[in-house]
């Protein structure tokens, strides 16, 4: 099972939730936006209102829901947490809006997986706080209009290109770009969660991990569970350079971070495709992979190391891919020269 499989998500919500950070100082990196927020905080508090809707995205992993819960925390407000999927009915929506109580932060995960006809109830509720209604069908059917209590929404989001311009539009606190993280800030993610799991770990593991995280914090957390697994079968209390390396072997994870299915994605692009340019949907067809999951998951990485760049025809293999798999450069049919 790869690391980046959805099948960890049970396992990865108790950790998740045990590893959150619940301050911004335990919140590393980001520097930015917690800049921006901290302001936006500040001024709303001052003010006596509710921060404005905010919306953020970026690859998964990264730090959304964790920044949702920092900034119900820092306003002492309840958070309602759910997602795109999940309302899958105009009555859904309604009911979670209705049951709001004022100064409450709603956060919506996967907001580009919320259907047309939800958002569109969704925009007044956002603008004026106003939530139109029919109720009956046929001639008696009549419209009521609730006005909600004020309440901030923090949407988030991997495919932000997905979300309809009305709703972007409507995010007045801002839209906000969460970045992948520098190998540094990942090690200091990797030393604090080591501490919160109670198992001592070495610069060495540390520094390894980091190296092969993605960038990503969810990830590192994940990496150095499994190494404390495996330092725990073989009776020791100290994670070790040595023990981690083992371990992110045994995962499949190489030392620039790619697992197996990144290698695949790229071994199929370069032995298939003659290094690209080659169309998602193929690709995905090619690999047995969801395009979805290729898109959200595999390739920001890969785009962001460098492996593949993604043109107006389609996903190009680059010379560092071909020399990250062992292959000629010059075996590349057409378009990087
Ligand atoms: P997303 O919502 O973007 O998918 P999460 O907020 O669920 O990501 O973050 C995943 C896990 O990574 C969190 O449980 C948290 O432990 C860790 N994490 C994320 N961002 C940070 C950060 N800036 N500092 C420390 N840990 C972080």
């Amino acid at each position: 099972m790869a690391l980046t499989d959805t099948k960890f998500r049970e396992d990865d919500r108790s950790l998740d939730q045990t590893l959150r950070p619940k301050s911004w100082d335990e919140y590393i990196g980001q520097e930015l936006i917690k800049k921006n927020l901290k302001i936006l905080i500040q001024a709303a508090q001052e003010r006596g209102e509710p921060i404005e809707h905010l919306l953020f995205y970026g690859p998964p992993g990264l730090g959304k829901t964790t920044l949702a819960h920092l900034i119900s925390r820092e306003l002492n407000a309840q958070v309602k947490v759910t997602s795109g999927p999940a309302i899958e009915k105009v009555g859904d929506l309604a009911s979670i809006l209705t049951n709001l109580s004022a100064g409450d932060i709603l956060f919506i995960d996967e907001a580009h997986r919320l259907n047309k006809l939800i958002e569109e109830i969704l925009y007044p509720a956002l603008e004026s706080r106003s939530l139109d209604i029919v109720i009956g069908k046929g001639p008696s059917a009549r419209t009521i209009q609730l006005e909600l209590p004020p309440f901030t929404l923090i949407a988030a989001t991997t495919r932000i290109a997905l979300l309809s311009s009305p709703l972007r539009s409507r995010f007045s606190g801002g839209t906000y770009r969460l970045d992948f993280y520098t190998e540094d800030e990942i090690r200091k993610i990797i030393t604090r969660s080591a501490k919160i799991l109670g198992i001592d770990i070495d610069e060495g593991a540390t520094a390894e991990i980091a190296k092969r995280s993605r960038f990503t914090p969810r990830v590192a957390n994940r990496l150095l569970k499994r190494c404390r697994d495996f330092a725990q079968v073989e009776k020791s209390n100290l994670i070790t350079g040595d023990l981690a390396l083992k371990t992110l072997d045994l995962l499949e994870i190489d030392p620039v971070g790619l697992e197996s299915t990144d290698r695949m994605i790229l071994e199929a692009i370069i032995s298939k495709f003659g290094g690209g340019p080659v169309g998602l949907q193929t690709l995905a067809a090619a690999t047995s992979e969801e395009k979805e999951t290729i898109e959200e998951v595999y390739e920001p990485y890969l785009m962001r190391s460098g492996f593949v760049e993604r043109t107006p025809r389609g996903r190009v293999a680059t010379r560092r891919a071909y020399e990250h798999l062992g292959r000629n450069f010059a075996e590349q049919s057409t378009f990087l020269a």
